[in-house]
C-alpha cells in the first residue's frame, strides 16, 4: 500500500492508491496527458466536475517557478564568478522544457489528490485484496 505522497508522485488513484490515473507513460509525448475516466481498480471517477484540471495549470506554474529558482540558485552556487545571461537563461529554462510532461502530469495528480474531494479508502483495498485471495 502506497503512502499519500508516493501515490501522488506515482500518479495513482487517490481512493485506492492502486489504479493508474494516466493511460500512458510520461515520455510518450503524443498522448502523455490521456487519463482514464475511471480507476481500473476501484471505479473512482477521475473527473469530479467539467474543467476540473484547469486548476492544475496553476499548480504546474508554481512547480515550474520552483524549478527555475532552484536551477538558478544551483548555478549561482556552483559557478565561481557571475555567468553570462545566455548561460543563466539556458540553465534555468532547459529543465522546465525537458521536465514539462512530468510536471504537467504531476500537477494533474496533485490537483486530483488535493482538490478532488476523494478520501483514501483503506478498507476498500483490503476487502478487495481478501476477495482476490479467496478467488485464487
Ligand atoms: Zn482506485
Amino acid at each position: 500500500m502506497l503512502n499519500y505522497w508516493k501515490a501522488i508522485f506515482q500518479k495513482k488513484c487517490p481512493r485506492c492508491r492502486k489504479g493508474d490515473i494516466f493511460k500512458y507513460r510520461g515520455y510518450q509525448l503524443s498522448h502523455y496527458l490521456n487519463m482514464y475516466d475511471r480507476c481500473s481498480y476501484c471505479g473512482q471517477n477521475f473527473m469530479p466536475e467539467p474543467g476540473f484540471y484547469i486548476g492544475a495549470i496553476y499548480i504546474a506554474y508554481a512547480l515550474n517557478v520552483a524549478l527555475v529558482i532552484s536551477s538558478f540558485t544551483a548555478l549561482m552556487i556552483l559557478t565561481p564568478k557571475r555567468p553570462e545571461l545566455w548561460i543563466i537563461l539556458t540553465t534555468t529554462i532547459t529543465p522546465v522544457v525537458l521536465l514539462f510532461p512530468f510536471v504537467t502530469r504531476l500537477a494533474r495528480s496533485m490537483m486530483l489528490h488535493f482538490f478532488g474531494g476523494i478520501q483514501f479508502d483503506d478498507e476498500l483495498t483490503t476487502q478487495k485484496e481478501n476477495q482476490e485471495e479467496i478467488n485464487k
